[in-house]
C-alpha cells in the first residue's frame, strides 16, 4: 500500500482527505515543521507545504490549500477563507462575518476551491484543483463538515454541505475532486513502473 505524509495538522481535512482516498496509507505527525501559508494562491501555499514536508521526511507528501470564493465579494475570503475573521478565529466567527457582508445580497453565487499538491525528493510536484459551486445560505444549517459547510449550499442538492452525510460530501466536493483527479495520475504513474 502506498504511504504518504500528510502535511497538514487540520483534522478535519485529514478526516476528509482519508475519507475519500481509502486505499492510501496516510502517515500524521504533530511533529512535522510549521510551514508558513502567506502565499498569494492556494497553489503556491500547497506546493510550499507539500514540498516542505517531503523535504524534512524523505517521504512522498501531500498537501491541501482551500477556501471559499464568493462572488458578490470580488472573490473573497479565497485564499484567507481560515483566518477571514482574524488570525486564529472559530469556524463559527468566520461564518458570521461571512453572512452579515452578504446581507441583503441577492447574488448569492459561491464555489469552493481546493489544490492538492504531491511532492517527493527528486520529482517534479503534481498540483490538481477541484471545485464545487454553490450559493451562500442565508442562516448556518447542519451539523456535519466543518468550516463554511453550513453556510454553502451545494448547487443542484438545495442543502448546506454540513446536512449532507460525509459520504456524500466525499463524492462530490471540490476536495474529492482534486484527489480523484490525482489518484489517476499514481495510477498512470504505476502502470507505467510496472511496464
Ligand atoms: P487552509 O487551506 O488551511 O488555508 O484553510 C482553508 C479554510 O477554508 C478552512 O479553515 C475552512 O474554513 C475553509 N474550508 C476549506 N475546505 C473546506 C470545506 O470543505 N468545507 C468548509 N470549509 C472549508
Amino acid at each position: 500500500m502506498m504511504e504518504i505524509v500528510l502535511a497538514t495538522k487540520n483534522r478535519d481535512k485529514i478526516r476528509e482527505i482519508k475519507g475519500i482516498m481509502k486505499g492510501v496509507k496516510f502517515l500524521c505527525s504533530k511533529n512535522l515543521p510549521e510551514v508558513k501559508e502567506d502565499g498569494k494562491t492556494l497553489s503556491e501555499n500547497a506546493i510550499r507545504k507539500a514540498e516542505t514536508i517531503a523535504d524534512y521526511t524523505g517521504k512522498m507528501a501531500l498537501a491541501d490549500d482551500s477556501g471559499l470564493e464568493v462572488k458578490a465579494l470580488g472573490g473573497i475570503p479565497g485564499v484567507k477563507s481560515a483566518r477571514f475573521a482574524g488570525e486564529k478565529v472559530s469556524y463559527t466567527k468566520n461564518n458570521r462575518k461571512l453572512l452579515e457582508l452578504m446581507r441583503g445580497v441577492s447574488n448569492r453565487k459561491a464555489k469552493f476551491r481546493c489544490v492538492i499538491a504531491l511532492a517527493s525528493p527528486g520529482n517534479k510536484t503534481i498540483v490538481r484543483e477541484g471545485i464545487c459551486r454553490g450559493r451562500i445560505a442565508e442562516k448556518p444549517s447542519g451539523r456535519y463538515g466543518f468550516g463554511y459547510d453550513p453556510v454553502f449550499i451545494v448547487a443542484g442538492r438545495n442543502k448546506t454541505f454540513a446536512e449532507l452525510p460525509p459520504s456524500v460530501k466525499n463524492s462530490i466536493s471540490h476536495r474529492a475532486e482534486a484527489l480523484k483527479k490525482l489518484y489517476n495520475v499514481l495510477l498512470k504513474m504505476e502502470r507505467r513502473r510496472r511496464k
